[in-house]
């Protein structure tokens, strides 16, 4: 980050008092946790299941320049500088805000039920074709993750894609206004988190908050086949609407899409010469690379311009990404995340690939989808048949739902349910898998399936 003096960072977060040996002395990282300290660093110490204030010593050791204090002033450390604030976190966030102020960047605001961090990777890939960009590192997209990922933003930043995630009403509005987009992408509307929202509708209302912190000049980009989107969004705004799709009625739409395995080629209504490719399978990360095209456009971007930089993007790990299996096998590891729209959305793509060998379905429980959880489960069976995929494992308590509605699709053989620990599912696997099978290992992260996917893959 560009360099704050400790008078700076005390007028940011709107401190009630300081000490400083030097209030001149400059800070250059933020940090939170204290083994991450270092000379010219700030320390925030934040409450979670531990309250940093207890780590502010080791960050001392570790060279930190100042440190936030929430504490009783009297108890406060001596050898480094103390910004005194009511609430850390709070604090952490209004510097966040002063940053952004101070480097003023153009802002892509990246949410969605599904495909946050695929988009934000497209889409500062393309964008970096042309500008300098900074993007949210992994998955940091809480209301620490935002503010951390805007303080660490160089002092050159052009471009500051940022991706917001939420599980209840009042996130995303709250990380919106901190960020103040410029461009705001909303990928799609699924069924995540549904146990906190209640509805899709409300899923996308949720979604939507997105829009109270973009700027009144800047473009909100959207599916074009998301009705909830349309029926929900407030009419007043003066932001300009981009729509994409793999249909016509899209203002920015893909199509003569090309499935492969490792790449997917498609075209788009801008530039019919050009063929276009993203180096991972799926339409669904179609869709995604069109937000990423839609917000270059913005930016004044051509296709043509982006093109290479989209071909050559790097995804973040764990998202539908191949990895060699035992027997030779190949295993489609998703099993970072799963709702039953990306289920949904993985299972059509994964079909429509060029067969080599068996295709194998290993699918793990889906959480946080309240008390619908179980239709929700057994409604996954319209996406899974003997055509396309030749055996189906489940794996938890409430993939009972699913292997009650698959029992007379599939035959006993080519059908099975475990729960508890997972050596049994491992074991029939290992001794299952041949050579050039290919098999999607998808579950929410809760579930563990990672620990499958190690246990079959060389
Ligand atoms: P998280 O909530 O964990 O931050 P995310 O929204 O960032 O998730 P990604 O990490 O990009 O999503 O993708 C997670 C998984 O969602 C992918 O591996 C894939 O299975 C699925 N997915 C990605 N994009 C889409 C999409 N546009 N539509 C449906 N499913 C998708
Ligand atoms: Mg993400």
């Amino acid at each position: 980050m560009k360099p704050l003096r400790i008078i700076d960072v005390v007028k940011a977060v709107g401190a009630i008092d300081y000490t400083s040996a030097n209030r001149f002395a400059e800070i250059d990282s933020v940090v939170f946790d204290s083994r991450k300290a270092k000379p010219n660093s700030l320390f925030v110490p934040l409450k979670g299941e531990s309250d940093g204030h207890d780590y502010v010593q080791s960050a001392i050791q570790n060279g930190a320049t100042a440190t936030l204090w929430s504490r009783p002033a009297g108890e406060a450390p001596e050898e480094i500088a103390v910004i005194l604030v009511d609430d850390t976190l709070e604090a952490l966030q209004n510097l966040a805000k002063a940053y952004l102020e101070m480097i003023h960047p153009k802002v892509v605001a990246v949410t969605g039920s599904n495909g946050k961090t695929t988009t934000k990777d497209m889409t500062a890939a393309v964008l970096s074709a042309r500008y300098r960009v900074h993007k949210t590192q992994g998955n940091y997209n809480n209301e620490i993750g935002v503010p951390m990922t805007i303080l660490a933003m160089p002092e050159d930043t052009e471009v500051l894609v940022v991706e917001m995630g939420m599980s209840d009403f009042g996130e995303i509005s709250f990380l919106s206004r901190m960020a103040k987009p410029d461009v705001a992408i909303i990928t799609m509307i699924g069924d995540s988190h549904l146990e906190f929202l209640g509805t899709r509708s409300g899923i996308a209302k949720a979604k939507l908050e997105i829009l109270e912190g973009l700027k009144a000049e800047g473009t909100f980009i959207y599916p074009a086949d998301e009705p909830l989107i349309r029926e929900t969004m407030p009419m007043d705004g003066a932001y300009r609407k981009m729509t994409f799709g793999l249909d016509e009625t899209a203002t920015l739409y893909a199509y003569a899409v090309e499935p492969g395995k490792n790449r997917t080629t498609f075209k788009v209504n801008r530039d019919d010469s050009l063929e276009l490719e993203i180096p991972v399978l799926g339409a669904y990360n179609v869709r995604n690379a069109l937000a990423a095209l839609a917000a270059a456009e913005v930016l004044g971007m051509a296709v043509a311009e982006v093109k290479d930089a989209l071909a050559s993007f790097q995804l973040t790990a764990n998202r539908t990404q191949w990895v060699e299996g035992v027997n030779g096998a190949q295993i489609l590891n998703d099993a970072y995340n799963a709702s039953p729209t990306s289920v949904t959305a993985v299972l059509r793509s994964f079909a429509a690939l060029p067969r080599e060998g068996r295709r194998i379905v290993v699918l793990g429980d889906l959480r946080e989808l309240g008390e619908n959880s179980a239709a929700l489960h057994a409604g996954l069976a319209a996406e899974l048949s003997p055509e396309d995929f030749d055996k189906v494992y489940l794996y938890g308590t409430e993939m009972a739902a699913l292997y009650e509605a698959l029992e007379n699709k599939f035959s006993a053989d080519n059908l099975y349910h475990y729960v508890g620990e997972k050596a049994p599912l491992i074991g029939k696997l290992q001794s299952d898998l041949q050579k050039a099978d290919q098999v999607l290992i998808k579950s929410s992260f809760g579930t563990d399936l990672l620990s499958v996917v190690a246990a079959l893959r060389v």
